[in-house]
């Protein structure tokens, strides 16, 4: 009854909202149905990240490149991880979405973003014994509210029925943004930056994981965090995001 009530004031804000402020397409700003969302146009323009591409860090190749190769960055120097994949490119379309999204303002695309994770996790759910997000620094979490990664770790865990770990990693230190760093900058701001929750100390030994972010960038989040792991006795790391910016100079 109470969330009965709960929605129908929501849905009521959201009317008085739509009233004040019509819903936009977050990319081209023509009238769509609801607030956060994208214009029909603009969907069809989400890309996903299909094969062939690194079958370590999951970069994508171009279509005549042969499968299960490894690119060159993974050639060079083995990632800590096993695997990456992603689901979609984080471009002009996708990027207002996830920003959104990140900031509470999209949470109703949370079963679609669950989706588009499942379909491009497969190959990485056989074997996972645990699923875990990358974690925020605390006061990042009282700040925002929420992990968007945490969101998507815990939906993804009831899709999968693989064991949610929500708390399995912590962050340290609270490190300034990524987004205007170089590769090599990103590295030294997020190197020392997670630790083990102790708790797991002897439950992460000789498993699996899966962990899950919105958004892959240089890799170096996602590569401190699987050394973490992976120092404290885990026998594989692999890495599933939302989407992944992809740089053309590799
Ligand atoms: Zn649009
Ligand atoms: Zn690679």
């Amino acid at each position: 009854m109470i969330s009965g009530f709960k929605n129908i004031a929501l849905k009521m804000g959201q009317k008085t909202l739509d009233f004040i402020l019509p819903p936009l397409c977050l990319q081209c700003h023509t009238l769509v149905l609801q607030q956060g969302g994208l214009c029909a146009s603009c969907w069809q323009k989400i890309s996903f990240i299909s094969k062939p591409f690194c079958k370590s860090c999951g970069f994508p190749f171009d279509l005549h490149h042969e499968l299960e190769s490894i690119c060159g960055p993974c050639a060079r120097k083995k990632p800590p991880f096993t695997r990456a994949r992603a689901a979609i490119y984080y471009n002009e379309i996708s990027k207002p979405l996830i920003l959104r999204f990140k900031h509470g303002d999209a949470l109703h695309m949370t079963p679609l973003f669950t989706e588009w994770l499942y379909q491009a996790g497969q190959d990485l759910f056989e074997q996972a014994e645990y699923i875990a997000p990358i974690p925020l620094h605390w006061s990042r979490l009282v700040y925002r509210g929420y992990n968007q990664a945490a969101i998507l770790s815990r939906k993804l865990s009831k899709k999968t029925k693989i064991t949610h770990a929500p708390d399995l990693l912590k962050r340290k230190k609270r490190t300034p943004s990524q987004g205007t760093l170089t590769a090599k900058e990103r590295d030294k701001n997020v190197s020392n930056a997670f630790k083990l929750n102790k708790k797991y100390d002897q439950l992460v030994r000789d498993k699996h994981i899966l962990l899950i972010d919105d958004v892959l960038t240089s890799g170096a989040t996602v590569q401190a965090c699987a050394k973490v792991l992976k120092k404290s006795g885990a026998k594989q790391v692999d890495i599933l995001t939302l989407a992944r910016v992809i740089k053309s100079e590799i």
